[in-house]
């Protein structure tokens, strides 16, 4: 269920209920290469709830995205909207905190940004600090084989992201300006605009390659690992 639809009255009979699981969408708004929509790390965890929503949706309260993220690679582009480590960590705790504090011990942190990671992995630690039971998802990592074995050129904007939002819908992205990028620039070194040298077009990977068809199959092989991995959640609390 969507928690944005639910009256305050409604959210409180399924608190009665017992439903104790919150799933947390964050995004990011930011350049995609040339050619895919800024709200890309936003509207592919979208399109997972969606299909979640639809087989787990009476135990899961699906809340509200985080539609910003850190960014610091692409900051240099414009439309990406960077918002500083220190400060989306705090904020994303706060927003989980508020969720644990309402009943739900059961916190799921559905990750669709690369910048993210390292503030969730603090935040994950805070809300298991406090007792809740927290799995985080980062799409396109955790699941990387499946992904690869659909769509290998993968990347930032690259064949896996671009069939993903191309396959929600195809008017998102401009394929006439999709390009092939293999970056190779060492992480080691940081400099002020290093992310306009790692991402010349503003993507990696071969967009090129995208195509609706790899993102419908990215998405009916990710969903049933994504449930399974919620069902290990509440099986791994239980245990306790
Ligand atoms: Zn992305």
């Amino acid at each position: 269920m969507y928690m944005m639809k639910l009256t305050q009255r409604e959210y409180v009979q399924q608190l009665k209920k017992g439903i104790d699981t919150v799933l947390i969408p964050i995004g990011m708004l930011e350049t995609h290469g040339e050619h895919c929509a800024l709200g890309t790390d936003t509207l592919i965890p979208r399109e997972f709830v969606k299909r979640l929503d639809a087989i787990l949706g009476k135990r899961i309260m699906m809340a509200p995205e985080i539609a910003y993220g850190h960014s610091w690679a692409l900051a240099p582009f414009p439309g990406t909207i960077d918002v500083s480590q220190r400060i989306f960590t705090d904020y994303v705790r706060h927003i989980g905190e508020q969720f644990f504090h309402q009943g739900f011990r059961h916190i799921v942190l559905l990750n669709g940004h690369g910048g993210n990671i390292s503030a969730l992995n603090e935040v994950s630690e805070c809300l298991a600090d406090l007792g809740a039971y927290v799995l985080t998802i980062h799409w396109w990592l955790d699941y990387r084989e499946q992904i690869a074995a659909i769509a290998p050129a993968v990347g930032h904007a690259g064949e896996d992201e671009t069939s993903c939002v191309l396959a929600i819908d195809e008017s998102l992205v401009d394929m006439s300006v999709a390009h092939h990028h293999q970056d190779t620039l060492s992480r080691k070194i940081k400099s002020k605009k290093m992310g306009l040298r790692i991402f010349p077009h503003g993507n990696s990977g071969d967009a090129t390659a995208a195509s609706v068809e790899k993102g419908e199959r990215i998405y009916q092989s990710l969903v049933p690992l994504m449930v399974k991995d919620i069902e290990e959640l509440w099986e791994f609390a239980q245990s306790e």
